[in-house]
């Protein structure tokens, strides 16, 4: 009866943050900073705690997919992302790893570091594993990695404790803008790294590029695009530049700075855009996302349910989290987190509870940024109304200016309208919500 418990069970999304990193990168605004060995052993004890503390509310739930984010969480030791992923899978239900369910091959990652000589070894080749993964009958386990923070044997025991998809951050292939941004790696040593994780085992890996850069040009962003398609990932995610405050190329490239003329202007940055979507739809790769493309079922599940309004628990400092229509993270202060890590309740700030009139907002806003759109029957089945009830209007009005289409159901953006996404999304917003 395991596996009828485990599919009625809700679905959920595992965040896990870790805000260490080699050193601050120039434009980042992320919760992340350089840290000591002390520092990152307490925070992982505190991480597990917390994990730990979370059993009793999310008996309810599958996990879907995990994901570990940051910061670097490539910058932790394998024992140390190994005591956490053993942490998680004795604490939560993580699709594919219930004991009993698929046998020994994912029972043995419940015995992390115990792992005895005179085991056979796993019989599951990579692509039978990739195959679990794509059909949704094994948990999405990602993990971000910087170049400069893995190399093969690192990347062979993650395969081990049984991470199957990898995020890696070029960001740009051209050594200058890779100086201007303060990233610590190289084009080459990025590319030595997918190569090390192809080789133990990899079969899922997502490459991040970053447009708009200062001095960036249509022909280095090319050569960029170029040598991460030589590289062959599955996924690619290309973000545009944003300046953000306190950062150190805000006093650089601000709105006052003394660099300013340096970063694209706005008709270059969308030349940019559009010439990135075509380069890599020429590849093979499909745009499914407003910043996200990938080969035909490489699709990210952790973002997409992120999109999909699926609930989502964020485990450490500053994580954030969408459970049971309630929005919150945990608080962003290193101490309070250690000290109140087992008791997960106290961590959480600005806990906002969402009304219907919030939900419709985010699951249009969210679902829209999908090429793919969202479902009406969906919307009905989740707000008990049609959709034209709550937003006819406005979805003519859009429809009509080509920026919005209907087809088969669904309810998109068309190329146009990803274009300009944020002034079409922000159309969605309800000035009051009036039931009829
Ligand atoms: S590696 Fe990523 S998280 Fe760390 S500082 Fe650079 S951009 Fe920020």
């Amino acid at each position: 009866m395991k596996k009828k418990e485990v599919a009625e069970k809700r679905p959920l999304g595992l965040y896990i943050h870790i805000p260490f990193c080699v050193k601050k990168c120039a434009y980042c605004d992320f919760l992340s900073f350089a840290s000591d060995d002390a520092t990152k052993e307490r925070y992982v004890n505190a991480l597990c705690e917390e994990i730990r503390a979370n059993k009793g509310s999310t008996e309810e739930y599958t996990v879907e997919t995990v994901y570990f984010g940051g910061g670097t969480p490539s910058v932790l030791s394998v024992e140390q992302l190994g005591k956490i992923f053993g942490v998680i899978l004795e604490t939560f239900s993580v699709r594919g790893f219930e004991e009993g369910k698929t046998g020994k091959k994912e029972k043995k990652k419940l015995r992390l570091g115990k792992k005895k000589a005179e085991e056979p070894e796993q019989t599951e080749t990579p692509e039978e594993r990739l195959q679990r993964v794509l059909a949704g009958e094994l948990a999405e386990v990602t993990i971000e990695v910087n170049p400069g923070t893995a190399d093969a044997e690192k990347f062979a025991a993650l395969y081990e404790l049984g991470f199957n998809r990898l995020s890696m951050g070029l960001q740009s292939a051209i050594t200058e803008e890779l100086k201007c941004l303060g990233r610590i790696h190289t084009k080459e040593q990025f590319a030595d790294c997918v190569k090390a994780a192809r080789e133990t085992g990899f079969r899922n890996i997502s490459g991040d590029l970053m447009s708009g850069l200062p001095g960036q040009t249509e022909s280095t962003l090319t050569e960029s695009i170029r040598f991460l398609l030589a590289q062959q990932p599955e996924h690619i995610s290309v973000y545009s530049l944003q300046i953000e405050d306190g950062t150190e190329f805000a006093k650089r490239y601000g709105e006052d700075g003394p660099e300013r003329s340096k970063l694209p202007d706005e008709d270059a940055d969308r030349a940019m855009y559009e010439l990135t979507g075509k380069l890599l739809e020429e590849a093979g790769y499909k745009r499914y996302e407003i910043s996200n493309y990938a080969k035909p079922g490489f699709e990210s599940r952790h973002n997409s349910s992120y999109w999909k309004g699926t609930e989502y628990l964020g485990i450490g400092l500053g994580a954030s989290s969408l459970m049971s229509n309630a929005r919150f993270h945990n608080t962003t202060d290193m101490e309070e987190y250690i000290a109140g890590a087992s008791d997960p309740f106290s961590l959480r700030e600005d806990m906002e509870r969402l009304v219907q009139k919030e939900q419709m907002e985010e699951f249009m806003f969210l679902g829209l940024r999908m090429c793919k759109g969202i479902e009406k029957a969906e919307f009905k089945r989740r707000f008990k109304c049609d959709i034209e009830t709550i937003y006819g209007d406005v979805m003519k009005r859009l429809v009509s200016q080509g920026v919005l289409a209907e087809a088969e159901g669904r309810v998109f953006l068309t190329a146009r309208g990803i274009d300009v996404s944020n002034v079409v999304l922000a159309e969605f917003l309800l000035e009051e919500f009036v039931r009829r």
